[in-house]
């Protein structure tokens, strides 16, 4: 067993060894979408780093990271400001792991 990420969501999956090519995708449905985004870019005729992507993906996809750097800058101050309590550091990094938890989900 090796650890793989995946080509097209990029998330960590055990890619079983055997014999064949290395699967490259985490499931069948990503690599659906990785081929289907690859069949447009041709018919486009984008390059290999082109992709098309829908306007609500990418918007969610700021979105999420948006929701994560405002945890990250609560953290940051909560930390400068109480850092010498064990409880209010262990509450910080609650906050930080579930914006990060939501922000990493499907
Ligand atoms: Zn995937």
């Amino acid at each position: 067993m090796t650890k793989s990420r995946c080509a097209w969501c990029g998330r960590g999956f055990e890619a079983t060894a055997g014999p064949g090519r290395p699967r490259r995708y985490c499931k069948p449905s990503c690599r659906q979408r990785d081929y289907e985004a690859r069949r447009r870019a041709a018919e486009l005729g984008l390059s290999e780093g082109e992709l098309v992507v829908a306007r609500a993906e990418l918007e969610d996809l700021r979105d999420r990271l948006y929701v994560l750097r405002c945890a990250v800058e609560d953290v940051e101050r909560d930390l400068a400001e109480n850092a010498e309590d064990p409880d209010d550091v262990r509450r910080a990094l609650d906050w930080l792991l579930d914006a990060a938890r939501t922000a990493a989900s499907e």
